[in-house]
């Protein structure tokens, strides 16, 4: 998989991919990850990249040819599956959608800033919208690193667990069952004696039984969801 990242502050994306298993994915040639500085297509002396809207209003706007030339110079050294626009009009992104796009190889991601981009660029070159929330962001990086983590972690090989990725929240639309690790007993507060028990087909319904309890309690619409499309949970 190849994530080609357009932003204007690059910096912010230094962190998320330097560390733990994003890191380990593209050490090992699993991943790949590009961010391109949109500054460096901007125009003129000072690399300009935004501007006033039309129409008049507070807030700029990235201007419709740096993204437009970026974007193209891409396109023009591979094909891209999807050009996406992290945006929080877009497609509300869940773990479904993460499975379906981990499946794709090659992404541009461009990350808005200010007021968003030119809704022209929109309209020609963008192939899907996708927000990380009803909530508004001031650029697009982080929510960039937010689908670009939810993807690598489930190319095979990347975790090392494979199944672990399977037995997370949101698949089969259950919530994750609780956790424990040592030592068994802290302050009096023990950890349930089913999961001492070394019997594990006990405790796999055992982990079924809470993960349905959980998403009752919390999250009953995803039991709904998946009653509706016939599955019948992990
Ligand atoms: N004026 C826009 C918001 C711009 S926020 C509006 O009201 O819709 C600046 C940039 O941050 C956006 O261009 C987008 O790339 C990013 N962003 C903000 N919130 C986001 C979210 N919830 N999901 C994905 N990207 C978001």
């Amino acid at each position: 998989m190849r994530i080609d990242i357009i932003t204007v502050l690059p910096k912010l994306l230094e962190g998320p991919f330097n560390d733990s298993i994003l890191k380990r994915a593209i050490d090992k040639g699993l991943a790949e990850v590009h961010v391109h500085d949109l500054r460096s297509y901007g125009l003129g002396k000072h690399r300009q990249v935004d501007d006033y809207q039309f129409g008049g209003g507070a807030g700029m706007v990235l201007m419709i040819d740096p993204i437009a030339r970026l974007i193209e110079d891409l396109k023009g050294q591979r094909d891209y599956d999807e050009i996406i626009y992290m945006s929080p009009d877009g497609e509300r992104f869940n773990q479904g959608m993460a499975n379906q796009l981990s499946l794709k190889e090659n992404f541009i991601l461009l990350c808005g800033h200010y007021k968003g981009v030119d809704e022209r660029i929109r309209e020609h070159f963008i192939t899907r919208e996708i927000s990380i929330g009803d909530y508004v962001l001031s650029g697009g990086e982080l929510a960039a690193a937010v689908v670009s983590d939810a993807l690598i972690r489930l190319i095979p090989g990347v975790l090392n667990d494979e199944s672990s990725a399977l037995s997370d929240s949101f698949q089969d639309d259950l919530l994750a069952p609780p956790v424990y690790t040592r030592p068994a007993e802290y302050r009096g507060w023990k950890v349930p004696d089913v999961l001492l028990s070394g019997n594990f087909p006990v405790i796999e319904e055992w982990r079924m039984n809470e993960a349905l309890e959980r998403t009752k309690a919390r999250r009953p619409e995803l039991l709904k969801k998946s009653e509706e499309t016939g599955e019948k949970g992990k």
